[in-house]
C-alpha cells in the first residue's frame, strides 16, 4: 500500500488514546517503507545514485540495488516485528501498542504488492513464501482502500463530536 494510507491505517488502530498516541502510530505507520524505499529515494535525490522512473507502471525491480532488498526484508517480515515489539516490551515491562501499527502495515501489504514489484516477505528469514496480489497502484485495490479509509476516519469523527457534546452536557 502507498505511505499515507499504512499511517492513515496506523493511526486509526493503534493511535486512538491521544494526539501524542495518534502521531507516533503514524509515523510507525510509515517507518518499513520510509527505512527502506525511504533511505534509497534520499540517497538519489543527495546525488549518490540514478532514481530509476516511474513510467509504464513499476520500474525493473533490478533497477533497485541489493542493499535496498535487505532493508525491505528487515523492516517487513513479521518475525522481526515480533522480536521487536517483545523486546520494546520486556523493556518497558508494558506492551508500546503504537508498534502495532508497524505489524498491520506488513499484513496490509501483503494482499497489496504483486511479484512485479516488491512483493512482501513477510516470513524472513524463515521462508522466502511470497504473495502475488493486485498492486496497490491498481483501482481495484487503489479506489477502495480511499473509501475504506474515508468511512474510517468520518466514523472516528463523527464519534469524536459525540463525545464533545456529551462532555459540554456533562459541566
Ligand atoms: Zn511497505
Amino acid at each position: 500500500m502507498d505511505i499515507f494510507s499504512h499511517s492513515l491505517y496506523g493511526g486509526a488502530a493503534f493511535g486512538r488514546k491521544n494526539r501524542k498516541s495518534f502521531w507516533t502510530a503514524f509515523f510507525i505507520g510509515m517507518s518499513p517503507d520510509l527505512l527502506s524505499f525511504g533511505v534509497f529515494w534520499t540517497t538519489g535525490i543527495l546525488g549518490l545514485h540514478q532514481i530509476p522512473i516511474f513510467r509504464n507502471g513499476h520500474p525493473d525491480p533490478a533497477m533497485f540495488p541489493s542493499y535496498l532488498q535487505s532493508l525491505y526484508n528487515v523492516t517487513h517480515s513479521l518475525f522481526v516485528f515480533l522480536a521487536v515489539f517483545l523486546i520494546v516490551w520486556l523493556i518497558r515491562r508494558k506492551p508500546f501498542w503504537e508498534l502495532g501499527a508497524w505489524g498491520l502495515h506488513i499484513i496490509v501489504d501483503i494482499p497489496s504488492h504483486s511479484y512485479q514489484f516488491f512483493p512482501t516477505p513477510f516470513l524472513w528469514p524463515f521462508s522466502n513464501f511470497k504473495v502475488s496480489s493486485i498492486s496497490w497502484s491498481d483501482p481495484r485495490i487503489f479506489i477502495p482502500n480511499v473509501i475504506i479509509l474515508i468511512i474510517i476516519y468520518s466514523f472516528w469523527f463523527w464519534r469524536w463530536k459525540i463525545n464533545k457534546k456529551e462532555k459540554r452536557y456533562e459541566k
